[in-house]
């Protein structure tokens, strides 16, 4: 048994943020050997129950759940921060290029490596990945994966057309390759599969076809997909499918959408589009730096909301500008405050701050395992310091109230306030904080 005392932050099942400025969070391993949460709640309260167990003191800092990332893209660790003029220009001439390259599995690990130290650096535990085409690359992430204990879903990148050489795979085999992939680590440890059609333009109706059938067939693996960005990649899919009635309705149409179907962006969706997610269960990745970057548009909140569907927030690197969850969480913010402008309201912080964590989560089919520190979820959580640069300190000193203090960190915080990001069954190796 594990025990910290410490600030503490998590969510009730309906979403509301609960906080304790003095805590206690007690883990314990089940049966899998994974440490769960045991229990969490204010110190003076549990202290006399937990006497037995060594705690470990982290005065003056912040335990919270890992950051949950919804979508995100490992080959494009090298094509982050490229100029260009919008998202198909930036696909032909930075991305393909990358991806091109993870066919060789010796480049696939080492990026692999790469990727997933910036993820835990960041505070992110778990997280639902692209891989490339080729399925080096996904064996090479699986694998770095499964040592480091994170909580990863990633899949084989499908696109049998409108991709070049290098990148552009055949549709019978990419299938197969699939389904291999989802029989060789699907449910080992925690780690889970997508199948992952890139988007409309890149997949043919045959492709397309397959990966639904396999969505019937394989109903706990997850989908994953690219929805609604840009406008001009909108009018390409209607030229390629002029009888659906929108770009969303082309995955409808192929079996692509029901719980555990996340697509990224959903910017340019109409109202029925938006209901067809809340009757299929399907969640929105939202993406905000990513969309902010390369000028696609902006993540309707308010229509989100009245339409009830599903939605959590995601870096989108190598669209996405950062790996950092709490960038991810102020661009929200930014996105959010541009469709509010009519109401005059925006998102609170708490509200961000959950749909990067439990949100998240249950957008995933994920509730109640990780997003959250309640009793029987696996115990991945950031130990933040409020006061890890002498801006942060200042603001972060003089917060009266919670979402004082969430919104010091979202605004001015980065991957140097995440002092530690534990994952379920690994030991925290912070030394204690008496003082
Ligand atoms: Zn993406």
């Amino acid at each position: 048994m594990n025990a910290y005392r410490a600030a503490l932050l998590y969510f009730k099942p309906d979403g509301t943020a609960i906080y304790d400025a003095d805590g206690l969070l007690v883990t314990t391993p089940n049966a899998q050997g994974i440490q769960e949460v045991l229990a969490i709640g204010p110190w003076p309260a549990l202290k006399a129950g937990f006497a037995h167990v060594p705690v470990q003191h982290l005065l003056g800092r912040l335990i919270a759940p890992g950051f949950v990332d919804m979508h995100i893209h490992f080959p494009q660790v090298d094509v982050i921060g490229s100029p260009a003029e919008g998202l198909l220009p930036w696909l032909e001439n930075y991305t393909f290029v990358q991806e091109a390259r993870f066919d060789n599995e010796a480049h696939a690990r080492e990026v692999a490596d790469f990727f997933l130290d910036e993820l835990q650096r960041h505070g992110v535990s778990t997280a639902l990945v692209f891989g490339s085409s080729h399925t080096a690359s996904v064996n090479a992430l699986m694998d770095a994966g499964q040592t480091r204990g994170l909580r990863l879903i990633a899949g084989k990148c499908l696109m049998d057309r409108h991709a070049p050489d290098g990148v552009r795979d055949q549709t019978e085999q990419s299938l197969l390759d699939t389904e291999a992939l989802i029989q060789r680590w699907h449910g080992k440890g925690r780690l889970g599969c997508a199948i992952t059609p890139r988007f409309v333009p890149s997949c043919s109706d045959a492709q397309l076809a397959g990966a639904g059938e396999l969505a019937a067939r394989y109903p706990e693996v997850w989908v994953q997909s690219h929805v609604s960005e840009n406008k001009d990649e909108i009018a390409w899919v209607q030229d390629l499918h002029p009888q659906a009635r929108s770009y969303l309705a082309v995955y409808e149409q192929f079996g692509l959408l029901r719980p555990r179907s996340v697509y990224a962006h959903c910017i340019h969706l109409d109202d029925t589009d938006r209901q067809l997610l809340r009757e299929t269960g399907a969640a929105a990745a939202v993406c905000p730096t990513s969309n902010l970057f390369l000028g696609s548009g902006f993540f309707d909140y308010a229509a989100a909301d009245r339409a009830g569907h599903l939605y959590g927030l995601a870096s989108d690197v190598g669209g996405g500008t950062s790996f950092s969850p709490f960038h991810t969480m102020l661009a929200a913010y930014v996105v959010g405050r541009e469709g509010h402008t009519k109401t005059g309201l925006s998102l609170s912080p708490q509200q961000l701050w959950f749909q990067h964590t439990a949100g998240a989560a249950r957008a995933l089919g994920l509730q109640g395992l990780v997003g959250n520190l309640l009793p029987g979820c696996e115990a991945d959580f950031v130990v933040l310091n409020p006061a890890a640069t002498p801006l942060l300190a200042r603001r972060s000193s003089a917060a009266q109230t919670l979402d004082e203090l969430l919104f010091s960190l979202i605004v001015l915080g980065d991957d140097r306030a995440v002092e530690q990001c534990v994952l379920a069954g690994r030991q925290l190796s912070l030394p204690t904080i008496a003082d």
